[in-house]
């Protein structure tokens, strides 16, 4: 069977790219399978071992990255790692399934660089930096220093998104999402 293809989803903190991913994975038509990442980080509210990440400690990231069990992986914030293992984009595109990573913006080119044609690199971007500090103070459950830290990593991030294969706006979620799914069936 042919093995699927590799959607990546980039995009700075605040920018709405969690609600994409999951407004896709509800389209059977695109074949979805959703990217579960390592990460050393502690499980956040009712977040679940396997479901959305792979919660590891810190000792064991450490050793599988030694191992060479990542396709890539990074220290997204300081002392903690995320990384795509290669076993998970084996479990979801053997069977022909098409992967989709939710992944930091140096990692999302790293995994252009190791899968080529293969892969397509989608860069969320907010409509403005005015509206991505709105949506960031709207949480209301970050302190000033985590948001005015967000802020300046977004800066950061945003100066990649040249790089990637294609960027979307997103002003109106339901307009992103069909944005999105328009170049995934593409
Ligand atoms: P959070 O802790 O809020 O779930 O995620 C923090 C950041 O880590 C997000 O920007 C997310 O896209 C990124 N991230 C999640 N998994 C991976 C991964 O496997 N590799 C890389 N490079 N970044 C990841």
């Amino acid at each position: 069977m042919k093995k699927g293809k590799i959607i990546v989803v980039s995009a700075p903190s605040g920018t709405g790219k969690s609600s994409i991913i999951k407004r896709l994975l509800e389209y059977p038509e695109l074949n979805l399978g959703f990217s579960i990442s390592a990460t050393s980080r502690a499980p956040r509210g009712t977040e679940q071992h396997g479901v959305e990440y792979y919660f590891i400690t810190h000792e064991e990231f450490k050793r599988k990255a030694q191992a060479g069990d990542f396709v890539e992986w990074e220290e997204v914030y300081p002392g903690t790692c995320y990384g795509t293992l290669k076993s998970e984009v084996e479990r979801v595109t053997d069977d022909g399934r098409n992967l989709i990573m939710d992944i930091d913006v140096k990692g999302g080119l790293n995994v252009k660089k190791c899968f080529g044609d293969r892969a397509i690199t989608i860069f969320i971007l907010p409509p403005s930096k005015e509206e991505l500090e709105k949506r960031l103070r709207g949480r209301g459950t970050d302190t000033e220093e985590v948001i005015r830290k967000r802020l300046d990593k977004a800066d950061f991030e945003l100066s990649f998104a040249p790089e990637f294969d294609v960027r979307v706006v997103n002003d109106d979620l339901e307009k992103a999402v069909s944005d999105v799914k328009g170049i995934i069936e593409s």
